[in-house]
């Protein structure tokens, strides 16, 4: 026991010493042996090994390639790719038959009046603000700092200063004119008060005078003459003091008005800056407006792929009801009397002024429609807000997307006797909308002559008789 006890507390570290390890038995001194070197080495190879084999395994891609029979099933057939005001095509980037991918430019349009448009807005804006700059300026009375506004329209910025330096020397000169005014009342008034002042000497001075005269004349000592004299003398004095004292009130009502001007002028000064003001800030407030619609306007000069697909640029028109054949669609197109089209602004799906899926609905409505036969060609528009991008109110009917729903109109026209369509109705949900015009076109359909379209026939059937019939 105390051997084995030796044994094992000396094992614990090193292994134990040949010399004592002869007298176990066979057993223990294989357990108890150190192993040999070559051993040591080849366990920890393996060991390394298989950590190396794990992490390749973890962190290598294999690529694997099998081959299969299929069928590419698009996720639409096809895709109309169309400007939404249309202008002049400058460069087509694709070629027939290409393969592009979602958001890949296909076509740029030249640069219209769209740009410069774009770049009288901006000097406008430029100008506005720099006209805001010197009218703040004015009123905190300070000098006006154009910042880089004023760094990239220096021309602008310099008239602005100039006008800015013409208001404020007419308004000190106006101030000025009134200062002096105002110096003169004060100096008028000052004079009237010494004079009055000495004038009330004067006057205490003679009555003393003519009380002691009114005594000596009782004793015979003053001549009565001498005394009338001294009296004449006392009432002309009082009548001049009199005099010097409405000169006096005169003198202090003047200037007092004089000042009253003064605040007046400021007053009209900064009222008449603020007034400037207040109509500067509701024109920029729809420059920026005008700047958003026309800068977004200017990026979808460049139309991008909406989805990925092949592209079929500059199909012939001949060619089309094959394609159309091909491709197992109905073209619903329609020199016939039928739903023309509907004409669908992008809406919330691409716009960020859209506040209804516009396109979304637009659809709809042609599904609804489509094939239907009509007394005249009809045409709709939907737009996903206020902005009318897709000429609803011109549209034999006219869909506008508002926050609280959907505006349906109805006999708007476009041509050569154009007209505004009729509101129908407002703040219409989806399905509200959907039977609003199904009855429209029901009663249109049942009540229109041949070729009359709907402008026309509610001119001649009357707004209210139509409403009557479809509300
Ligand atoms: S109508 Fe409104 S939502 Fe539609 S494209 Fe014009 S701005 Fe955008």
């Amino acid at each position: 026991m105390k051997e084995n006890n030796i044994v094992f507390a000396a094992n614990t570290s090193a292994g134990l010493p040949r010399a004592r390890a002869h007298y176990l038995n066979q057993a223990i001194q294989l357990e108890e042996i150190t192993p040999v070197n070559i051993i040591n080495i080849a366990i920890m190879f393996s060991g390394g090994l298989l950590v190396a084999l794990v992490l390749w395994a973890h962190f290598t891609q294999i690529k694997e390639v099998a081959t299969t029979r299929g069928e590419i099933i698009p996720a639409d057939l096809i895709h109309n790719v169309q400007h939404l005001e249309g202008g002049i095509i400058s460069e087509i980037l694709v070629r027939n038959g290409d393969f592009v991918n979602k958001g890949q430019s296909l076509l740029r349009f030249a640069q219209p009046a769209t740009m410069s448009d774009l770049e009288q807005m901006s000097v406008r804006y430029a100008s506005l603000l720099l006209q805001q700059e010197r009218l703040y300026a004015l009123i905190e009375n300070r000098k006006p700092e154009f910042g880089e506004t004023g760094k990239s329209y220096p021309k602008l910025a310099k008239q602005q200063l100039t006008i800015y330096q013409a208001q404020l020397n007419s308004q000190k000169h106006k101030v000025l004119v009134i200062d002096q005014q105002i110096e003169q009342k004060k100096s008028e008034k000052q004079r009237s008060l010494n004079q009055s002042s000495i004038m009330k000497e004067e006057v205490k001075l003679l009555k003393e005078q003519v009380d002691i005269r009114k005594e000596l004349n009782k004793t015979g000592v003053v001549a009565r003459d001498e005394l009338l004299t001294t009296q004449i003398q006392l009432s002309e004095n009082l009548r001049e003091y009199r005099q010097f004292q409405d000169n006096f009130t005169v003198a202090k009502t003047t200037l007092a008005e004089a000042r009253q001007r003064r605040k007046d002028a400021e007053f009209q000064f900064i009222k008449d800056i603020q007034l400037e003001a207040g109509k500067i800030i509701s024109e920029i407030a729809e420059v920026e407006q005008t700047l958003i619609r026309l800068n977004d306007r200017a990026t979808r000069l460049n139309v991008v792929a909406p989805v990925s697909g092949i592209a079929l640029v500059g199909l012939k028109e001949e060619n089309l009801q094959d394609i159309y054949q091909d491709l197992g669609m109905d073209p619903g197109r329609a020199t016939e009397l039928r739903l023309h089209y509907v004409q669908a602004c992008p809406g919330t799906e691409v716009c960020k002024f859209g506040v209804r899926d516009s396109l979304g609905f637009g659809t709809r409505i042609e599904n609804l429609l489509a094939g239907t036969e009509l007394p005249a060609k009809l045409k709709i528009g939907v737009s996903g807000c206020q902005f009318c991008c897709a000429e609803n109110f011109v549209r034999d009917i006219g869909v506008l997307g508002k926050k609280n729903g959907w505006t349906v109109s109805f006999g708007g026209h476009s041509g050569n006797r154009a007209r505004v369509g009729d509101i129908l109705a407002t703040n219409l949900s989806d399905d509200e909308a959907i039977l609003l015009i199904n009855k429209c076109v029901e009663f249109y359909n049942a009540n229109a002559r041949k070729k009359e379209r709907a402008s026309r026939f509610i001119v001649r059937i009357g707004l209210e008789e139509f409403k009557k019939s479809v509300l």
